[in-house]
């Protein structure tokens, strides 16, 4: 039977060999990606909850591949951290979803757009001058930016993200821990780093209106980031009961297939103009 390994690439019966060689293949069709723009960026809305009206997107990439088809993110993203491809494909996922609300700022929507950095990410001294590079070019204000950053992402090799971190920081754009809750980072460390919004991690929301552990910990997390000055994010928002909640307990802003799933740019300018959410 077909078994995925961790690049989420097919792993029939092959040898050792095979599996390397077919591992070199896919870093390079990476590459080429890319450069050849297959990747594709899809965008899901963010809501306010004070309005119920979209106030950001999150840019999440897609791979067309050629002969594998639509690629989610979670097949190909490791394969990128571990061929030091992550560089590049940030910058191209920045670059478009910069692009995007230029656009969107153009047409009078004046929305955020989110983008997802990697650890790999944090190591990079040039990021800070490329983004502030690409923010430029595309002549949106930093204050629209917002860079999702993984609480493991933020654990790791402390010292030098800090750095990358405060620059950005300085440099007005939005930080914002993504995966609010599932690392082990301690309060103390979180508090110290100038992060702007918490993302509470779709695990607990989806499941908080069943399970009551799952509900104490949104509710605490929304209050614990209230209480140091922090925007709060609720991911996974599936059902109206979920939303009604997080709106009762104060929650800032929800994301979640309720409103909509990520959907391409053709399909987003659609959602705007049709969805009661716009
Ligand atoms: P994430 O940053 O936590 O993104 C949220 C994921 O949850 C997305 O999956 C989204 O489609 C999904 N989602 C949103 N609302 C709901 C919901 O209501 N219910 C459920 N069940 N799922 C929901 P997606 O697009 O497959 O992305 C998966 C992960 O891949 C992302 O998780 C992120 O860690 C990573 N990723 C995506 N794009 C990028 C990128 O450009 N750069 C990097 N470094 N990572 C990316
Ligand atoms: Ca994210
Ligand atoms: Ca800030
Ligand atoms: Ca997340």
């Amino acid at each position: 039977a077909a078994k995925h390994d961790n690049c989420g690439f097919l792993l029939y019966s092959e040898s050792q060999e095979q599996s390397s060689r077919a591992h070199l293949t896919f870093k390079s069709e990476l590459r080429q990606a890319i450069e050849n723009d297959e990747l594709v960026l899809y965008f899901q809305p963010k809501i306010d909850h004070t309005t119920a009206r979209i106030m950001g997107v999150e840019a999440l990439v897609r791979w067309q591949h050629p002969k594998r088809g639509f690629l989610p993110p979670d097949q190909f993203i490791l394969t990128a951290e571990q061929t030091g491809l992550m560089q590049s494909l940030t910058h191209w996922v920045l670059e478009k979803a910069l692009l995007q609300c230029a656009a969107l700022h153009k047409a009078g929507i004046f929305i955020n757009v989110a983008v997802n950095l990697s650890a790999r990410n944090l190591h990079d001294k040039q990021l800070p001058a490329n983004i502030a590079r690409l923010l430029d070019k595309t002549n949106v204000e930093p204050s629209y930016l917002v860079l999702e950053i993984t609480e493991s992402a933020m654990m790791a090799d402390q010292a030098s993200a800090l750095v990358i971190l405060n620059q950005l920081d300085k440099m007005d754009v939005t930080l914002a821990i993504d995966d609010f809750g599932t690392g082990f980072s301690s309060l103390a460390y979180l508090s110290k780093l100038p992060v702007d919004e918490i993302k509470i991690d779709k695990s607990f929301v989806m499941e908080m209106m069943s399970d009551k552990q799952a509900l104490v910990i949104v509710k605490s997390t929304i209050d614990l980031g209230h209480n140091l000055g922090l925007k709060v994010v609720a991911e996974g928002v599936e059902t109206l009961e979920a939303w009604h909640a997080l709106t009762e307990w104060g929650c800032d802003c929800a994301q979640g297939y309720l409103m909509s799933k990520p959907l391409s740019a053709a399909d987003l300018m659609r959602w705007i103009n049709e969805s009661s959410w716009a």
